[in-house]
């Protein structure tokens, strides 16, 4: 029996070695199932920063519907896990709090956003869930470099009331756990309507778990040419190779395929995304929650210290150039032109998915980075590390990452992709290979 007791310990242990959690509940009830949960999602009484300076005392006084309904379900959390400041990375290092550690190799990176969350699932023995959100890929690239599974929802399925929004047009919560069918048993509990959230979508409730354990033998996997040019790393492309042949042995059949737009995914969300995250941010005055100072002088000269002080490196950045992209006069140039490609691209996915079940691909270009390999990226070299996570997020669909064979002793994850609201689809497929 797991008593809030060992739980605790082996959080403090855990956090020693990997530094995975902001904030842990010391106050846990005794009984339920312990759940690991992003920072960016709002926890009632429990610290919530998204990894910035500028919330760093913030204490929501509600829960997020995810939460709620996890807790209506029995689940208890355990604590907040480090992330990118609000989502604003790829390796959970641009972090105020805490850098979190690979598991796997303590020199490297866990992936981000939600590093923390999946670096906690890989090392914990006792706890099996976890809760992430994506916006370009913060669900499947920490899966995958921590050798766990993230499943990234279509946009709408889930509540996203009580997230702290990085691109509203983007955000999705999902499920980050050891196996595929936990992270069903995580999408049953909170997926489905919620009025809080406009983007919330109407449908029947689906029983995800009844989708593992399926025969897949009539299944089409469309390989994805683009996912396996010359930029990803070789033995990533081979061992996904493997996989693919895995499930071809159990029955499920495989085309080659292209997306032509693909070059235009990085370019297109990353005009997007910091447009949206530049207007979220902007009511982070030091009026209403998080940092305040002491005020002095005119409205501008307060909001500019407080924001100064509080956001991050990437942060500014990504005001900088999102501001710069909605200005009068680069308006139609950047943010227009980014929405028709973002329609053209839904469109060409779209076209494929009436072909085929899945789409395939690597989930990483890359194995885990060395923190410092890191460091010697530009930003834009760190950007189109996204390149396979993106799709997901831009064109709303759903996708999952699996770990496959490791290089090296590194995780690889295997990422699929399928039409809106068929994550029955990726379940049947992902949990079939882990099965197989
Ligand atoms: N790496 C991407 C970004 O920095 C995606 C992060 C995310 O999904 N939150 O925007």
């Amino acid at each position: 029996m797991n008593t809030p007791k060992k739980i605790l310990e082996e959080a403090k242990t855990i956090d020693k070695q990997y530094d995975t959690l902001v904030t842990l509940n010391e106050d846990l009830p005794k009984k339920g199932i312990p759940i690991v949960v992003k920072d960016n999602i709002c926890t009632q009484g429990l610290r919530t920063t998204a990894g910035s300076e500028i919330l760093h005392d913030y204490i929501p006084v509600f829960d997020a519907t995810v939460i709620k309904r996890l807790k209506d379900a029995g689940f208890y959390v355990v604590g907040k896990a480090a992330q990118d400041e609000f989502g604003f990375g790829t390796f959970s290092t641009n972090c105020f709090f805490k850098v979190p550690k690979n598991p796997n190799d303590i020199e490297r990176s866990c992936g981000g956003s939600s590093g923390g969350t999946a670096a906690y699932i890989k090392a914990s023995k006792l706890v099996n869930y976890g809760l992430g959100q994506s916006t370009g890929g913060s669900i499947s690239c920490p899966a995958a470099f921590c050798g766990v599974v993230g499943l990234t929802p279509t946009y709408g399925l889930v509540s996203r009331y009580g997230l702290i929004d990085y691109a509203n047009s983007f955000d999705k919560i999902g499920p980050i756990t050891k196996t595929v069918k936990q992270s069903a048993e995580i999408l049953n509990i909170i997926s489905g309507y919620d009025s809080n959230d406009q983007t919330s979508v109407q449908r029947d409730k689906e029983d995800y778990t009844s989708y593992c354990g399926q025969d897949i033998s009539k299944m089409k996997i469309g390989v994805v040419k683009e996912f396996f040019s010359e930029d990803i790393d070789k033995r990533i492309r081979d061992n996904v190779w493997v996989a693919i042949k895995k499930l071809e042995s159990l029955g499920a059949k495989y085309e080659e395929v292209s997306i032509p737009l693909q070059d235009y995914v990085v370019p297109t969300y990353y005009i997007l995304a910091t447009a949206e995250a530049s207007t979220n941010l902007a009511k982070y005055c030091g009026l209403r929650y998080g940092m305040s100072s002491d005020l002095e002088g005119y409205y501008d000269d307060y909001f500019s210290t407080v924001r100064e002080m509080g956001f991050g490196k990437e942060a500014k950045r990504r005001i900088l150039l999102g501001t710069f992209i909605r200005m009068v006069g680069y308006r139609d140039a950047y943010y227009i032109k980014a929405m028709k490609l973002r329609t053209k691209i839904i469109k060409e996915y779209k076209k494929l998915f009436k072909k085929f079940d899945v789409l395939v691909g690597p989930t990483m270009p890359v194995l885990p980075p060395r923190f410092t390999d890191i460091e010697k990226l530009s930003p834009v070299e760190n950007y189109m590390m996204d390149i396979l996570t993106i799709p997901s997020n831009l064109a709303g669909m759903p996708s999952l990452s699996v770990p496959v064979d490791e290089v090296d002793n590194l995780p690889v994850g295997m990422q699929f992709m399928a039409d809106h609201f068929e994550e029955k689809k990726l379940i049947m497929l992902g949990d079939a290979y882990e099965q197989g």
